[in-house]
């Protein structure tokens, strides 16, 4: 802790630039990376795109590797520009085949990813914050409290870095923003790296493929969806607004009926479906009797329901509803024509599962086990 206070901080402000002042290039979207090439170096349009794909397709990590430019245009650029990147400090492999990596960033602060592969689908649960605001009380990143936003290029560099990484052919096809931090309350910064990432010139996955998931910051729901067409998840997590309130304090601001119109509000297109995440707590929220009050909440609203049984941990007394009690709401929910899954629990084994992030982080820190887990992720 002292330490922590000692190290001089940067704002993500002052992180757009390294110590050299040069502009952290990746942190801005297409047209005003391309913008800014033809301003500040000189460079043609079609030679400013060249760059950009380089970077976002190729993975180029400095300027001087981009060779669909001339020399003295690739010296300008390394003058004024530079390629950022996540340094990866720890990957971890669980036995269920989910990979957390965890990423150390340019002021020290550390962040996760975690890849999950489920059938022909590889999906990336992405971070949008060091640590979080929000302060759920069932949720360990929470406890962090909120170190700081992330910037652009620190969102869009785990796929870009994740991705290339795997084995040729295989691809990430899901994005989740459901790792460390609330999104929506990051919303400037996520909008210029989800650019990056629906991008065809760039990282080029689907709007359909990409899924925000908030605690319902409701001003910014509509602005997500004026700005992106990307899927929204909506982690409810209760059955009344007194129910909620206890475990999720973001509720005394916005109330569960707000939150609900927000829901009805939102423009989907056509086809599409908010999905409500709702994480199940032994004797709190797990009886039919809230499983009825959530069909009522969800009445009138295109919704699919994901429920999450409780990964619990030793900093936490909430336990997980038994299996019996997970069948029986999902039945009762199922019953009533409403679209609900049970989402598995993945890589617990290395606290890579919902609510577990930045927990570890706290802990990555041992020299030795971080050696060890190096060689086993073969790094
Ligand atoms: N802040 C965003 C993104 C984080 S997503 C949001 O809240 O939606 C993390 C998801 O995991 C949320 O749905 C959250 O309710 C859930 N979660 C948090 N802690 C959990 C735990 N210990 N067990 C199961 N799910 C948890």
């Amino acid at each position: 802790m002292e330490l922590d206070r000692a190290r001089p901080r940067r704002s993500v402000r002052q992180l757009l630039h390294d110590e050299q002042g040069r502009i952290d290039i990746k942190s801005m979207s297409r047209d005003d990376a391309i913008a800014w090439m033809m301003e500040e170096v000189g460079a043609t349009e079609g030679q400013a795109l060249r760059t950009y794909k380089a970077i976002w397709q190729k993975g180029a990590r400095n300027f001087e590797e981009i060779d669909q430019v001339a020399g003295p245009l690739r010296k300008k650029l390394a003058q004024k520009a530079y390629i950022s990147f996540l340094a990866p400090n720890l990957v971890l492999r669980s036995s269920d085949g989910t990979v957390k990596y965890l990423w150390t960033l340019e002021d020290g602060e550390q962040i996760e990813s975690v890849l999950i592969p489920d059938g022909d689908r590889l999906t990336l649960c992405i971070s949008s914050q060091v640590g979080c605001a929000m302060a759920c009380t069932f949720c360990l990143t929470g406890d962090l409290g909120l170190k700081r936003q992330l910037k652009p290029s620190e969102i869009a560099n785990q796929p870009l870095q994740v991705g290339r990484q795997l084995p040729e052919g295989v691809r990430i096809t899901n994005l989740v923003l459901m790792g460390m931090g609330e999104p929506l309350h990051n919303l400037d910064n996520l909008t210029r790296a989800l650019d990056v990432c629906l991008d065809d010139e760039a990282l080029n996955f689907s709007h359909r493929k990409i899924t925000v998931s908030t605690v319902g910051l409701v001003p910014k729901m509509g602005e997500l969806a004026a700005r992106l067409p990307v899927n929204l998840a909506v982690s409810l997590n209760a059955s009344s607004h007194e129910q909620r309130a206890q475990i999720m304090p973001i509720t005394g601001r916005y109330s569960l009926d707000e939150l609900l119109q927000a829901c009805r509000d939102f423009p989907l297109p056509s086809g599409k479906m908010i999905t409500f995440e709702y994480v199940m707590l032994r004797d709190f929220n797990d009886s039919l009797e809230d499983a009825e009050r959530l069909v009522g909440l969800l009445e009138g609203i295109r919704a699919k329901v994901n429920l999450i049984p409780y990964n619990e941990n030793p900093d936490r007394t909430l336990r997980r509803p038994t299996d019996e009690a997970v069948d029986a709401f999902q039945d009762y929910l199922v019953k009533r024509h409403l679209n609900a899954t049970v989402r598995v629990s993945r890589g617990r084994d290395i606290s890579a599962a919902c609510g577990q992030l930045g927990k570890a982080a706290q802990q990555a820190v041992d020299e030795g086990w971080l050696q060890t887990a190096r060689a086993i992720a073969g790094m």
